[in-house]
């Protein structure tokens, strides 16, 4: 259950558990024993409501709510009559009935919500016939009376705004929440796991929207695979395959900073360089490569070297889109790997 849910039944069994401790006084004020009696009850109701809340049993809560206080007025108005307002309290807790009832129900049982409504209206119209014009067996003093209307209206007042305000308060709560973790599954779902790197889901719009931006975007595409990668795993384990390629991808992000990197298959990576030609992205490529071939993974006692294999191409007006573009690139990687790997290859 939602913390301000949880909270929200404390805060009302503590505050009806007040309620009943100032009516104990005035009650006792007024001399009237039975409803001092009630009182006293009462808080003792709301006493053992606080532990069951405390230990999470939230129906018997909200149930003993419902009946302490239909109960409360229906006897109050018996003895001190209509005119001390106490009514009022069945009408405060219609705020109750709706905020915590909609989270104890769910589906067709939110029904009972709607009948427990109901269920009250019917009680006051049945009071309220019942009760107009017969004498209360206590008379009040006038000025018990007036704090008795008052106090049993401000609980009405204050019931409806507050459990108004906590159900905009949680659902501004609920809202952010579902926004973060909106976010989150779309970064998620648009990036691999073990290299951090975005997958073609996350990368292809990338390119998608540059190409679309107009007047030929200045941009080079580099597409690398890793030499021999199956007889790594084949030699050292497929742990240690997943360690050289988190070790190429980490290299790859250190020298391509800026750059777009995508995990586009298994040991595939590509690579958006933006506002690179042709000329500068050979020399950065070139650098990358060499500094693969002189740093071996290191996984346990071992040193496993590695090298990676680039075709590279420039974005030009012949390119429709993304597609066209990487599967140049691609060609040319894979001409890199009939003619020796360790390479890279920028012409057709
Ligand atoms: P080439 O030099 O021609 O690229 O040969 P290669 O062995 O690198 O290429 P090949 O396509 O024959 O094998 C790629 C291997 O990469 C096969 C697959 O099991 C392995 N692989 C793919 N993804 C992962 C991964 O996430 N972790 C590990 N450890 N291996 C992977
Ligand atoms: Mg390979
Ligand atoms: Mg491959």
């Amino acid at each position: 259950m939602h913390f301000l849910v949880h909270n929200g039944f404390l805060i009302t069994v503590g505050v009806m558990g007040g309620v009943h401790a100032i009516l104990l006084l005035i009650m006792l004020a007024s001399g009237v024993m039975p409803l001092v009696q009630f009182n006293i009850l009462s808080v003792i109701v709301y006493t053992f409501c606080l532990l069951l809340c405390r230990a999470g049993h939230i129906m018997p809560v909200y149930i003993s709510i419902l009946l302490e206080v239909t109960a409360y007025t229906i006897i109050s108005t018996y003895y001190v009559g209509l005119r001390c307002g106490t009514y009022c309290f069945l009408f405060s807790i219609v705020p109750i009935i709706i905020y915590f009832g909609s989270f104890l129900f769910k589906g067709n049982a939110r029904w009972s919500v709607a009948l427990m409504l109901l269920l009250n209206f019917v009680i006051f119209a049945v009071l309220y016939v019942t009760f107009s014009e017969v004498k209360p067996v206590y008379i009040v003093s006038p000025a018990s009376r007036i704090t008795l209307v008052l106090f049993s209206s401000f609980a009405m007042v204050f019931s409806t705004i507050f459990y108004n305000f906590l159900y905009i308060y949680l659902s501004e709560v609920e809202k952010t929440d579902l926004e973060s973790r909106n976010r989150q599954l779309s970064a998620d779902a648009s990036e691999d796991a073990l290299t951090g790197l975005l997958n073609r889901r996350g990368f292809l719009p990338v390119i998608e929207n540059l190409m679309q931006e107009g007047g030929d975007p200045h941009f080079c595409i580099a597409f690398c695979d890793i030499d021999n990668f199956k007889r790594i795993n084949d030699s050292f384990g497929h742990d240690a395959g997943d360690e050289v390629l988190t070790h190429i991808t980490g290299m790859i992000k250190k020298e391509m900073q800026g750059c777009e990197i995508c995990r586009w298959g298994g040991e595939e990576i590509v690579i958006l360089m933006r506002d690179y030609d042709l000329a500068v992205a050979k020399e950065k490529l070139e650098y990358l490569r060499k500094s693969i071939e002189s740093n071996p993974t290191a996984f346990y006692n071992k040193r496993i070297h590695t090298t990676i294999t680039i075709g590279l191409e420039e974005n030009s007006a012949d390119y429709a889109g993304p597609d066209d573009i990487i599967k140049v690139a691609d060609e040319r990687m894979y001409y890199g790997k009939q003619h020796g790997k360790n390479i890279l290859v920028f012409k057709s």
